[in-house]
């Protein structure tokens, strides 16, 4: 390398760690303080313990911009509505330091009756004393934030000092960290008001962040970063004069401070100027998914400014090809000097898992092609060795990144030539049903002979501590295949016989067998591996372990048929055959890096297709394909949805359209707003879709009306996440509401969701009550 020996050591940072811990001591901690096993202190206690491993560990690892105030214990989004003083009166805080029962109040409900359904996807219910704040996705991450809410006569003040305490605390043990905070703006757009417009707030908001930047500049603090991820997002105008007021003030007020503004989960684009003229000290950028926009950057910003460049993936589980980044990255370096350049991850560690050290289990060669947050670490103070003129000192780590990144691009178990054909030799004909739905529905009509206002339910029930007992056993190996297949057999036969007894019209197995509606399926795919310990946080204490797909997908062998023709074999009615589909298998997935998703989501949606038809084959005349997700997978920059949305509905109907017109497709949307998707539903042609509606006094429905949406619809009827059981006339209220905007032909009845998180206790009587409004609805007609 060219490079003299002489270059200064390049500041190598993370912007933000998981906070979770390595055992998830976090969330044993936070859970046994909710229900009363531990006390405060000995929370407080294991939290600074973390922070202090934390620190320690980035250090060792040659981290050199250590970051503090990334740990939370809850949420980084919350921490800072607590810092301003942002906290509803419903709350009932009186002004001074936020207590840690008013903090977790607002986190869960002040009696923490926030409730999950899976993948940590957060529903509250309104029970006594006040509820939690609304919690809502983190951009595109499956990270979730409680919403900030700001009233009309919002006024802030300092009511947290967290920042400066934990700069404080790393400093005693003798870390300069540079303090993380949440940016004004960001945090103003993430809120909800009444106001009509939340940036008129940003006046009253800026001296509290001015004192806590003039208190951590008093404290020593050289450097803060500030994150405005909101600059990667389509901004209006008052929004990108927020950005500019805000940090003109900074500059003015707290001159001596130095901002690295950080920026992440996509490129700036059309808000590069902006970004770059701001009187900051420092930018970060997101080279990961805004690959290319560092040069174009690089012109905008001032002579000194400080660039911190995000080139490994702080978002997936991939190990880096490092002379590859280094090849991207010297021409950088030489154009503005490495005085000026920092190395970081693309965004906070925060969203993948924390050590792939600790898996033991993973195939070899897979697991030489990851790197989780401390091997990222490792990763990025390689680069900044290599950069620094001690190109010597690591061409091993170099040599083997290259080995790793190269074994990965020709393993035979990351390529399925027959994989690729098959994706290759994809015609639009796949993606069609025979009919179109008018016809369709006249031949199932004439088939199932349903009565009007169909009942049915949405998949799972109840996963009870028998159910999820017997699971844990058979994993330990304490019961054999044979046992734990009659234990499950069982259980199907018994809610077989119950639906049929209350008088449902169309069944579902219960789905007692499956662990995970996408895991199920995961570990029956190739191209799918699973991990012991690598989880991360997806809101609070809960915390998801997502799979990695690593390879070409295909199906070895039918992977629903047998139980769905047990459950079949126990009833006339019609059974449903019950698949996750290709976009929720892919967005609750760590996903390959080295193909475009489309890829992969064809890749799974042939691979569901063959279900499909097996499931045909074998009988079923109804088939559900649930796409749970398919909103989550939205791109940030409505500019990029149209792509998506093409790829995503063509890879739903390459998995429903192999069977006959006879064959009814089910599907099934939750935590879904459809106002701004309903274009994408209505060309997923389902011939049933089932969705989350109860709790919107059926105003979802809307956006169905408008667009004419002609294909049978079940808007929920029953809220799944709460213990409530509805009554009769509550649910024929409802369905009063949704027959006043759909035809009685299109009207299904059906609960919002599955309903594996209830006990029996509650669902017996709702569905019972569900059937009697049906009944009602049928007297009414
Ligand atoms: N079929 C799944 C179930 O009933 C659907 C779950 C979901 O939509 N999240 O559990
Ligand atoms: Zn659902």
């Amino acid at each position: 390398m060219s490079n003299s020996s002489s270059v200064a050591s390049i500041p190598v940072a993370t912007l933000g760690t998981p906070r979770i811990g390595p055992h998830r001591e976090l969330k044993t901690a936070l859970e046994s303080f909710w229900s009363g096993k531990i006390d405060e202190a000995a929370l407080v206690k294991t939290a600074a313990q973390l922070r202090a491993d934390n620190w320690a560990r980035q250090k060792a690892r040659g981290v050199t911009v250590i970051p503090s105030n990334d740990f939370s214990f809850y949420d980084q989004v919350l921490d800072t509505s607590v810092m301003v003083g942002a906290i509803p009166a419903i709350y009932g805080w009186k002004g001074g330091p936020v207590s840690l029962a008013t903090y977790f109040a607002m986190a869960r409900g002040s009696q923490g009756d926030g409730e999950a359904c899976e993948h940590g996807h957060a529903h509250q219910h309104h029970g006594h004393g006040a509820p939690a704040q609304e919690m809502t996705k983190w951009f595109d991450t499956n990270y979730h934030y409680m919403v900030p809410e700001f009233a009309k006569d919002q006024t802030f003040a300092l009511s947290s000092t967290k920042p400066i305490d934990e700069y404080r605390e790393a400093k005693v043990l003798g870390y300069q960290t540079r303090p993380v905070l949440l940016g004004p703006v960001t945090f103003l757009k993430l809120g909800k008001s009444e106001l009509p417009d939340r940036m008129s707030l940003l006046p009253k908001l800026l001296p509290v962040y001015i004192d806590v930047l003039g208190r951590l500049a008093a404290e020593g603090a050289d450097w803060v970063q500030i994150d405005e991820p909101c600059l990667v997002l389509d901004l209006d105008a008052a929004e990108k004069a927020a950005l500019r007021a805000a940090y003109s003030e900074f500059a003015l007020k707290v001159p001596g401070l130095r901002i690295m503004l950080a920026t992440y989960f996509g490129a700036l684009d059309d808000n590069a100027a902006l970004a770059a003229r701001l009187p900051v000290a420092g930018i970060h950028l997101d080279l990961v998914r805004g690959r290319a926009q560092a040069e174009a950057i690089i012109h905008l910003l001032p002579a000194d400014s400080v660039l911190s460049l995000g080139v490994i993936d702080g978002r997936n589980v991939w190990r880096s090809d490092l002379p590859n980044v280094l090849e991207r990255l010297e021409p950088i370096l030489k154009q503005v000097g490495a005085h000026r350049i920092q190395l970081a991850p693309s965004c906070s560690l925060l969203h993948v898992p924390v050590d792939l050290d600790r898996e033991t289990k993973l195939d070899a060669d897979l697991k030489s092609w990851l790197a989780f947050s401390l091997q990222k670490m490792t990763e990025l103070s390689t680069l900044g060795k290599a950069l620094s003129g001690q190109r010597d000192v690591v061409k091993d780590e170099l040599a083997a990144s290259a080995a790793a990144a190269a074994s990965r691009q020709s393993s035979p178990k990351v390529h399925n030539k027959a994989v690729a054909d098959r994706v290759a030799a994809l015609t639009a004909d796949m993606a069609n049903r025979r009919s179109a739905f008018a016809a369709r529905a006249q031949v199932q009509r004439d088939r199932f002979k349903l009565p009007a206002f169909p009942t049915t339910t949405i998949g799972s029930f109840p996963q009870t501590s028998e159910v999820r007992k017997a699971r844990a056993a058979f994993t330990k190996g304490t019961i054999n295949q044979v046992e734990y297949d009659r234990f499950l057999r069982e259980e199907t036969r018994r809610a077989v016989a119950w639906q049929e007894e209350i008088g449902l019209d169309v069944l579902v197995h219960g789905e007692f067998e499956r662990n995970d509606m996408v895991q199920y399926f995961g570990e029956q795919l190739s191209g799918f591996a699973f991990t012991q310990h690598a989880w991360v946080q997806s809101y609070g204490s809960r915390c998801v372990r997502p799979p990695i797909l690593f390879g070409d997908v295909s199906r070895p062998k039918p992977m629903t048929v047998e139980w769905w023709t047990y459950a079949q074999s126990l009833t006339k009615r019609p059974m449903k055959g019950m698949l996750t589909g290709p976009v929720t298998i892919l967005n609750w997935s760590f996903v390959r890096d080295d193909i475009p998703r489309s890829e992969s989501c064809r890749q799974i949606a042939l691979a569901i297709r063959d279900e499909v038809t097996d499931l045909e084959k074998a009988g079923a005349t109804m088939i559900q394909i649930d796409e749970a997700a398919l909103r989550e997978g939205l791109p940030l920059r409505r500019s990029e949805w149209k792509a998506y949305l093409d790829w995503a509905v063509g890879s739903f109907r390459i998995a429903a359209s192999g069977v006959a017109d006879r064959t009814q497709i089910h599907t099934h949307m939750c935590y879904s707003e459809f106002n701004d998707i309903i274009d994408a539903i209505g060309a997923m042609d389902a011939d049933v879709i089932s969705i989350e509606t109860s709790r919107s006094k059926m105003e979802l429905l809307d956006a169905f009306v408008t667009y004419r949406y002609p294909n049978e619809i079940g808007p929920g009827v029953y809220d799944i996440h709460s213990p409530r059981v509805p009554d009769v006339s509550e649910m024929t209220e409802l369905l009063l509401l949704a027959r006043k905007r759909l035809t009685e032909d299109q009207l299904w009845i059906n609960p919002d969701c599955g309903l594996k998180t209830r006990g029996w206790a509650e669902v017996r009587p709702a569905l019972v009550n569900m059937v009697a409004a049906a009944r009602e609805m049928r007297a009414r007609a």
